[in-house]
């Protein structure tokens, strides 16, 4: 069963894609969530795949991995399998935050849209400054800490232009699970779908070459390459 949890509908950005018609400061209380993984259980659930999402849910960490504590500890005493993942905008993330994630085993998706410009087209704090910096100190912590961890990026017409320059920073910086979207409710006249198009062919030309990359560089390395058995 799938238990997506609101944590908050505040947040500290102001992304002008964003979907959420209003922010406000409600919270939703960890008893509501407890409740409802075990009443899920209780009524015959055999896996529960946590979400947990906001407006920004970082900004109630301490409840988030309470409740994660919990799904943890249902698990054990139910034996029902329980993943759990967040969608954050990457501004409250810190070493402490990923050491706790690491020990509950929550995935992390980081909203982050790539090169600077692509990235503060839209992704702006309250008052309309972009978050490029603090956002991209948040994807290297993830690198660093060395699980792995999706990036979540939205395309608009905008930003269009970086689509595929973005795709490669991202990769250079260490993401390995790169999700793209399109902003669907953005106006996409004939000149934004066109650079789409293209961009769309230079991103696939870019992950065609850094295939042949690595294959090359196997191929240089054949000591690198898992061993057959017996050899
Ligand atoms: S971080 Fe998410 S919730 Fe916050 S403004 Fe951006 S899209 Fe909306």
């Amino acid at each position: 069963m799938d238990l997506t949890f609101i944590l908050t509908d505040a947040c500290n950005l102001r992304c002008r894609y964003c979907y959420q018609p209003a922010f406000g400061q409600d919270v939703m209380p960890c008893d509501v969530a407890v409740e409802a993984m075990r009443n899920a259980v209780r009524h015959g659930a055999e896996r529960l795949a946590l979400t947990f999402f906001g407006g920004e849910p970082l900004l109630e960490d301490e409840a988030l991995l309470a409740i994660l504590t919990e799904a943890r500890r249902l698990e054990n005493d139910s034996g029902v399998e329980v993943t759990a993942k967040v969608s954050t905008n990457g501004t409250r993330l810190s070493e402490k935050f990923l050491a706790h994630a690491a020990e509950g085993g929550l995935f992390i998706s980081l909203s982050h849209d790539g090169v600077k410009e692509a990235h503060d087209a839209s992704r702006v704090s309250v008052r309309g400054e972009g978050s490029f910096e603090v956002v991209d100190r948040a994807l290297r912590l993830l690198v660093a800490h060395g699980r792995p961890f999706g990036v979540y990026s939205v395309v608009t017409p905008v930003n269009v232009a970086y689509l595929a320059e973005s795709r490669e920073y991202l990769w250079e910086a260490g993401a390995r699970i790169l999700v793209t979207t399109l902003d669907y409710t953005a106006k996409w006249d004939r000149p934004a779908v066109r650079m789409l198009r293209r961009q769309y062919g230079s991103a696939f030309a870019g992950t065609m070459r850094l295939r042949r990359l690595r294959a090359a560089s196997r191929n240089a390395d054949p000591g690198g390459r898992r061993p057959r058995c017996g050899g």
